[in-house]
């Protein structure tokens, strides 16, 4: 054997190894890491104790970020239970009623009621550190879901809209908003985002988007816009076979799209995780196993930290 090949056969093995070893630490390290799930519904079915619980048998140490929109509707006995642990926001329900009341031209009228007294009782609510932001706020789920009767697409910059991120953004707080990818959303999202530097958006299941140099391009021209990975699991799929589910799920229990790696990756800071339990068909052990094994396991150990927890962490101040 010359030195040469010598030399080359050293360095091959020098790099598998390494590869193996980062490998292992990012599987072990997935596996053990705390999580903040900053897309968990909180239901009738499931119960402050029985939240608590889950957080607890699956190291879930934030939970929240959204709203309870099925009720028990007032999520007081989840904070009251665990505090700081749950991410307290507003809106999701009072968004809902006026759709139920309304149709989507009440959910650009800043003139409706309830929408006046939310923006009053968030101001309150912020103020004395009850909430940390407003959501889910639900504008553009036209295809994204499975009940016809729930879908709408409204004009995301509108009067009320404006203003809910104006109260966010005296705060500094968040604001979760479900959208699609349609271009127009698209611009209404970047006017606001651009318009409100204090506040964050969070892209509630990162646009339902199958598009990532979209997002690249996004998370490339404003600071303040992140995405939220929930409901792009396969679980979360009725049929995961179908084209539509195949073309938007990111992750399973053991695998993750490389495209999807790579701009995590590139906006290592930018990414967070969520369960989006919005129905009980929507497994939540079955969730976080899927995070876990799937979506951190195939990315580097620092990115796997921001992505569970630090930037929900810095980006929601939780503590
Ligand atoms: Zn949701």
């Amino acid at each position: 054997m010359n030195i040469m090949k010598l030399i080359f056969l050293i360095f091959i093995g020098a790099s598998f190894a390494s590869y193996a070893d980062g490998s292992d630490t990012s599987k072990k390290l997935a596996q053990e890491v705390p999580i903040a799930d900053v897309h968990r519904h909180v239901q009738k079915w499931v119960s402050p104790e029985l939240l608590k619980q889950q957080m607890e048998k699956h190291n879930v140490a934030w939970s929240g970020a959204v709203g309870a929109p099925f009720g028990p509707f007032d999520t007081t006995p989840y904070t009251k239970l665990l505090q700081n642990k749950y991410i307290a926001t507003t809106g999701q329900v009072e968004l809902g009623d006026i759709y139920q009341e309304l149709g989507a031209a009440g959910l650009t009228d800043i003139n409706v009621r309830t929408y006046q007294d939310l923006l009053v009782r968030a101001d309150k609510l912020f103020a004395s550190g009850q909430i940390k932001g407003f959501g889910e706020l639900i504008l553009n789920n036209k295809d994204s879901n499975p009940n016809v009767q729930f879908r709408r697409k409204v004009k995301i910059d509108s009067a009320p809209i404006d203003s809910i991120f104006a109260v966010a953004d005296k705060y500094k707080g968040f604001v979760q908003i479900h959208s699609e990818d349609d271009s127009d959303s698209i611009e209404e999202l970047k006017i606001l985002s651009n318009k409100y530097k204090n506040t964050s958006l969070i892209l509630s299941h990162c646009l339902f988007t199958s598009n990532v140099d979209l997002v690249r391009n996004l998370l490339a021209n404003s600071i303040n816009l992140y995405c939220e990975m929930s409901a792009r699991s396969r679980s979360h799929f009725i049929n995961p076979e179908s084209d539509r589910a195949k073309r938007l799920i990111v992750y399973t229990d053991d695998s993750v799209s490389p495209e999807w790696v790579a701009l995590i990756e590139e906006f290592p800071t930018r990414f967070m995780v969520g369960t989006d339990t919005y129905n009980p068909r929507i497994n939540f052990e079955k969730n976080i196993e899927e995070i876990r094994g799937g979506l951190l396991r195939g990315l580097k150990p620092l990115t796997i930290e921001m992505v569970a927890y630090k930037n929900a962490v810095r980006v929601m101040r939780l503590n």
